[in-house]
């Protein structure tokens, strides 16, 4: 794996910073900059580097993916992270690779999405309704992210649904990884959760009066929400 030659952050920079974010705008763009966990950073970068072949002439976002979606969706889908050559090459999430592919065709379905592909930035793609975000922002190696990682990530998920929470009522869980970075995130967020936290199963439920979170059924999940790649 190379290394970044650019330096990174302190872990602290998204605990820092998510919380002056005044709008989903500025906190995607502020998002956009971050580079606190050196590990994912030299993995976005390295993919962007190396490219896979079928894309040697994009030029890789090679970023953090913000979320996707307008600020007073009723609801959310949480995945899990950018694939290294999908939303890390395009620059939005779930874009360009397969478990984008069956989500948007789902979300056009319903009406959703304004239409059911997503090739790039600038293709025409426009959700109502609905926001779509991850818990951790960068590509991780082998669609992976530590524990670590994670939690440096969460302060970015924590304010965007504290952002969303005027009109959220519902939040869709992609997976097993999204759903134990979701609860204490939500909790963070000022919701009150059960405890003992509910455990992850397909089609689960944690009914609150705010809002309800549910887990894909894995016939709607793509890739139980994996990255893709
Ligand atoms: S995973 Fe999150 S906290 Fe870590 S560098 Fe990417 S955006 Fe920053």
């Amino acid at each position: 794996m190379r290394t970044s030659r650019r330096t990174t952050q302190k872990p602290v920079f998204p605990a820092r910073t998510a919380p002056r974010t005044g709008s989903l705008d500025e906190l995607d763009a502020v998002i956009a900059t971050c580079r606190a966990c050196p590990r994912l950073v030299s993995w976005r970068e390295e993919a962007a580097r190396v490219k896979r072949r079928a894309f040697r002439d994009w030029e890789y976002w090679a970023r953090p993916v913000p979320g996707l979606g307008p600020s007073d969706a009723p609801l959310s889908i949480v995945g899990l992270a950018p694939a290294a050559h999908g939303g890390n090459r395009t620059g939005r999430i779930f874009t360009g690779d397969p478990s984008g592919d069956a989500l948007y065709a789902a979300l056009y379905d319903i009406g959703l999405a304004s239409q059911p592909t997503a090739t790039h930035r600038g293709d025409g793609l426009e959700l109502s309704g609905v926001r779509i975000t991850v818990p951790v922002h960068c590509a991780p190696p082998d669609n992976r992210p530590t524990i670590t990682e994670r939690d440096t990530c969460r302060p970015w998920l924590a304010r965007e649904l504290e952002l969303l929470r005027p009109t959220l009522r519902a939040i869709v869980v992609l997976g097993a990884f999204a759903w134990q970075a979701l609860l204490p995130v939500l909790a963070e967020a000022g919701w009150q959760m059960p405890r003992p936290r509910p455990a992850f199963g397909h089609g689960a439920e944690v009914l609150h009066t705010s809002a309800t979170v549910v887990s894909a059924p894995p016939a709607t999940s793509p890739r139980a929400g994996s990255t893709g790649s």
